[in-house]
């Protein structure tokens, strides 16, 4: 239905912290890589924790990987003096896509008293100004609304300003229901906004670390998939099996129904990613 999209499949990973945390990210990178996709993001602890391996995982790939690498980038707890020198410190090091992110801060701070910049609407703005369209950016978009929004019509505006601001294109927070996406799209197309809108996907490895996640980051897990992820207790390789065809037939529904493209959470794990990517015979 949809031959004539150019599409984009990329990846994301975060940077390690441990030696062993070390040698998984270096065995994904090898495996993944292989796969060629359009660009591996590293992701930014705005906490503060993985704030260096950001660029450190971004120079590993610029160097060894033979692939486009994207830091993600985040304003909540980052002056802009310390931007400004990460964009030149990036951009001396040939990186020409950013994720551009508010980040969340760890419980018991505020946003207002701490930040220069308080929502990535200002940070998208902000790295236009300073590097005109140096970048292509990328911003986070989320089919079943920000855990903080005031209300859906508030967060689609509020991601409408980031597209205002200068953005390229947006890569979803993860979902199960791909009816909240394509809403989503239509809500979007309805204000104008035309930018490339690719869905991320977290494949389903380990049910108490999505849970964990899924409840933090306000993505649902529909009780159907809850229910029987539960039923396999501490069976890893019956919850990998239907968590692969889970994922397996989201990523159909969502290509065919016109998604320009898929951003895979990896996880710093190759073979679920490998293994969809595959068996969809997905190219970057
Ligand atoms: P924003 O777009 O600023 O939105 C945050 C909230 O504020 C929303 O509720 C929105 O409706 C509201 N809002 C936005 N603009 C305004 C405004 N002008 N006025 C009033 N309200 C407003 N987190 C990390 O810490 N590191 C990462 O590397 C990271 N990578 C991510 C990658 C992707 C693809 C996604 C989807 C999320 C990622 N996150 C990451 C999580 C993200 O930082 C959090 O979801 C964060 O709470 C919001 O970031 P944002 O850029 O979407 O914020």
């Amino acid at each position: 239905m949809t031959q004539e999209i150019k599409r984009t499949f990329s990846l994301e990973y975060f940077p390690a912290r441990t030696e062993k945390g070390e040698q998984s990210l270096a065995a994904a990178r090898r495996e993944l890589s292989i796969l060629k996709p359009a660009f591996a993001s590293v992701t930014f602890g705005a906490g503060g924790s993985t704030q260096e391996g950001t660029y450190q995982t971004i120079e590993a790939i610029v160097q060894d990987d033979g692939i486009d690498a994207a830091p993600h980038i985040s304003c909540i707890s980052t002056d802009r003096d310390t931007l400004k020198t990460m964009l030149d410190d990036y951009r001396k090091l040939g990186v020409t896509r950013l994720v551009a992110l508010r980040g969340d801060l760890p419980s018991g701070y505020g946003i207002a008293e701490h930040n220069e910049l308080r929502y990535a609407n200002e940070l998208v703005q902000f790295i236009r100004q300073q590097t005109g369209d140096h970048f292509t950016i990328e911003v986070a978009a989320y089919p079943e609304f920000h855990p903080q929004a005031s209300s859906a019509r508030a967060d689609l505006e509020n991601f409408k300003r980031k597209v205002d601001a200068g953005a390229d294109s947006a890569i979803t927070q993860y979902f199960y229901n791909p009816d909240a996406y394509f809403r989503f799209i239509n809500d979007c197309q309805h204000m104008g906004v035309t930018i490339p809108i690719v869905p991320g996907i977290m494949p389903i490895t380990n049910y108490k670390q999505l849970a964990r996640f899924s409840d933090g980051c306000g993505s649902e897990i529909p009780r159907w998939i809850r229910k029987r992820l539960e039923s396999y207790g501490d069976d890893i390789e019956s919850i990998r099996k239907f968590g692969l065809d889970v994922v397996l037939h989201l990523c159909e529904q969502l290509l065919d129904g016109g998604a320009p493209g898929l951003h895979f959470y990896s996880m710093n794990r190759s073979e679920p990613v490998k293994t969809i990517w595959n068996t969809l015979k997905l190219s970057g």
